[in-house]
């Protein structure tokens, strides 16, 4: 059988859906690409799973095939969402698939990575700026959707966590059991709380045995979980993770205290080194925000939190696609050299 995409793949897992309702790209089914690299430099047995690879580039895409199909079930003709830069991206390109749909999405001016804003523009989504943050946005998207015939398809609409849990079970389908530790970046918490959802379902089924410890990790600017207290003016160059007061805060919470794991946080440093890391030694570009994860691992591996867990399996969410922001990636590393046109000039510069 050809691959189907999420809904018709994990099915009997999701809320019912018409077969004419659904809305896919063929999404998900992502690579869990072992790391060599990363599992030398902290004793455990590295996995990633490289969400950068679904249709938009990210893991809305999880979600976002279920929020349209439902969306399209119940007749909608206008949905609606705000956005960090990559709900819009995926929204805007499920809403095109639908045939039927329009998107408008809302995002905070002057911070989201050009190839999110390029990918809502060129599926013709209607994109408004506001001169406000992403919690701005969300609450003006919350209004119009409540007073409006708009489907709201932020990650407050149920389904998008229904689509999102199928990431757990890719990763116990392909280990044959959940692994020790999940680590993944925290922004609204929706992922987190998917993940976690998974898990316990796979678990229930009794399709795998464990449940992972559930490590998650915010920038150091943007830490309202790990601080207690929302943040009025987020910061962080992991400009999908730049959240403030996360709506599904207390679901995030309790996936912490169920799993005996932690939220803590990252600076955009160790956020950088993560990202150089993942690009340089072990062959994948993922978005700043996915690096959270990885320097989250990192930063714990070295405060001796795993010095009791030696070749223990941990995974760590890669959020999206490098090539995304590729303002970041250029500015995290030099300029390339210029030289002049002959071959002795490139060969002395080569070394050779
Ligand atoms: C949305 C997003 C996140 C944050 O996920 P939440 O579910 O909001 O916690 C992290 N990384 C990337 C690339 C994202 O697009």
């Amino acid at each position: 059988m050809p691959y189907e995409g999420l809904i018709r793949t994990y099915r009997k897992y999701l809320p019912e859906i018409k077969d004419e309702s659904i809305v896919t790209l063929l999404e998900c089914n992502t690579p869990l690409i072992p790391s060599e690299d990363l599992s030398r430099r902290t004793g455990l047995n590295v996995y990633l799973k490289y969400e950068g690879l679904n249709p938009t580039g990210s893991f809305k895409d999880r979600g976002m095939t279920m929020a349209i199909s439902m969306a399209k079930e119940n007749n909608a003709k206008v949905v609606m969402c705000a956005s960090t830069g990559n709900t819009s991206a995926s929204a805007a390109a499920y809403a095109a698939k639908s045939g039927t749909m329009e998107c408008v999405v809302i995002i905070p001016e002057g911070n989201i990575a050009l190839g999110k804003l390029a990918q809502a523009m060129i599926h013709k989504a209607k994109v408004i700026q506001i001169r406000g943050n992403f919690d701005d946005a969300l609450n003006i998207v919350k209004e119009v959707t409540d007073s409006y015939p708009v489907e709201l398809v932020n990650s407050i609409n149920p389904y998008r966590i229904e689509g999102q849990k199928t990431a757990a079970f890719e990763v116990c389908d392909v280990l044959g059991d959940a692994p020790h530790f999940h680590a993944i970046p925290v922004g609204n918490a929706g992922n987190i709380t998917a993940y976690w959802k998974g898990y316990n379902e796979y678990e229930a089924a009794g399709i795998s045995e464990r449940l992972p410890k559930m490590l998650g990790f915010q920038a150091a600017g943007a830490a309202p979980i790990v601080h207690g207290h929302p943040i009025e003016k987020p910061e962080t160059i992991a400009t999908a993770i730049r959240i403030g007061n996360p709506a599904s805060w207390k679901q995030a919470e309790a996936a912490r205290d169920e799993s005996g794991g932690l939220i803590d946080m990252v600076t955009d440093e160790e956020i950088l080194e993560a990202y150089k890391i993942l690009a340089a030694h072990t062959g994948v570009f993922c978005e700043p925000a996915s690096a959270a994860s990885v320097a989250g691992m990192l930063k714990l591996s070295e405060a001796g939190y795993f010095e009791d867990d030696r070749g223990a399996t941990i995974v760590c969410t890669l959020t999206g696609h490098g090539l995304k922001d590729p303002n970041t990636a250029i500015k995290a590393i030099a300029e390339p050299v210029t030289v002049d046109n002959n071959l002795m000039a490139v060969l002395k510069e080569i070394g050779l």
